[in-house]
């Protein structure tokens, strides 16, 4: 079976048709501006109409196993990496609406008392047996404004985990690129998805990548949009402090309620003592603003013990558990 169609299916089709309602706008719920992305169009793509009918075509071949869905030929072709930051509007949407792009699931246990607290969603491209690392397409997701659209297919399966596993009553955290959360539909699509799948909100976690330079207005609406989402119980977390662009001054602006700090630092303060210092100050800096600090890339007992003898709340990292698919879940006992 190809391995998109088999992931269709565990989505649901009922699930798949109101993607493909709000993305062609057809959802009663979705008027013209809250229509996902609906304020950054790729260039290339001509008129919306065009792509709502490849999308309405897709969901008709859907129904039909035997024919090949449209886009399969277009993702499964044996992508390599300049392929895939070439890859248009039309091109990406395929792939996260035949499920070529899916979510693994990593678990973020307490350094208390160990139990699972938290699982990170992290995207994954399958492309003829061979796995794509998500560093080399999110970029182009956020580009070409079709990240929220992943996001309401991560929040979907997430929805299928709190279902699947209702004793599990963690968290569940979201990668956004920052200009991707600065958009003006941002917040009604988020509320929307999380509503129409049953997920609460406040079990959602915002991990906010890299802090590129948005500009003023840019800037001044991402405030606003986390200000409104963090007020609605989402919990806010600074990704990959420590590392290039995660900076002291959006940790001062920004609603965050969670820091994570850059697995390299814990992985350099294995052996350097100033390195040592600066992940020791920076869980200090964390705890003095009231954040709660994560320690991720966590490879050993040795990392484990190091990071929660400096006070790390949350531990994740391959030494707990590496990311794994839906289906795997289960071997995590939440
Ligand atoms: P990240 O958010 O910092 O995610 C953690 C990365 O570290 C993941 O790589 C994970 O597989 C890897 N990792 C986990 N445990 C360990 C460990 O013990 N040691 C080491 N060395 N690595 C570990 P992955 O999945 O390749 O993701 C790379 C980056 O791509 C992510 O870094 C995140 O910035 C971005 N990303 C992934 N999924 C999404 C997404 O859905 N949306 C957005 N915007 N970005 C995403
Ligand atoms: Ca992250
Ligand atoms: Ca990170």
């Amino acid at each position: 079976m190809n391995r998109g169609q088999g992931r269709a299916d565990r989505y649901g089709f009922r699930e798949l048709e109101l993607h493909f309602a709000l993305i062609s706008g057809q959802a009663g719920a979705c008027p013209g501006p809250d229509r996902p992305d609906a304020s950054v169009t790729g260039p290339e793509e001509g008129p919306r109409d065009a792509l709502a009918e490849r999308i309405a075509q897709l969901g008709q071949r859907l129904g039909a196993p035997e024919l090949a869905p449209p886009g399969a030929e277009v993702v499964e072709r044996n992508l390599q990496t300049d392929d895939l930051l070439a890859l248009s509007r039309a091109e990406l949407v395929g792939a996260i609406e035949l499920g070529h792009i899916y979510p693994v699931f990593q678990p973020q246990i307490s350094a208390r008392h160990g139990g699972i607290v938290g699982l990170e969603v992290l995207a994954r491209w399958s492309d003829k047996g061979c796995e794509h690392a998500p560093d080399k397409f999110v970029e182009s997701m956020a580009g070409h404004g079709v990240e929220t659209l992943l996001m309401d297919h991560f929040l979907c399966a997430c929805a299928r985990v709190q279902a699947r596993f209702p004793r599990y009553h963690g968290r569940f955290s979201l990668n956004v690129n920052p200009r991707t959360a600065a958009a003006v539909d941002f917040i009604p699509v988020l509320l929307r998805a999380s509503m129409s799948h049953g997920l609460d909100i406040a079990r959602v976690v915002l991990e906010l990548t890299e802090q590129t330079r948005l500009g003023c207005e840019g800037e001044a609406r991402l405030l606003e949009n986390l200000n409104a989402l963090s007020n609605r119980g989402m919990v806010i977390s600074q990704d990959d402090f420590g590392a290039g662009y995660a900076s002291l001054q959006a940790l001062g602006l920004l609603p965050f309620k969670q820091v994570k700090i850059d697995k390299t630092m814990l992985h350099r303060a294995r052996h350097a003592e100033r390195a040592r210092r600066l992940l020791s100050l920076s869980m200090e800096l964390a705890r003095s603003l009231e954040l709660q600090t994560v320690a991720e890339g966590v490879e050993s007992d040795d990392d484990m013990a190091l990071a929660r003898s400096l006070g790390a709340d949350l531990l994740q990292g391959f030494a707990i558990s590496a990311p794994v698919p839906l289906e795997r879940l289960g071997e995590l006992a939440l």
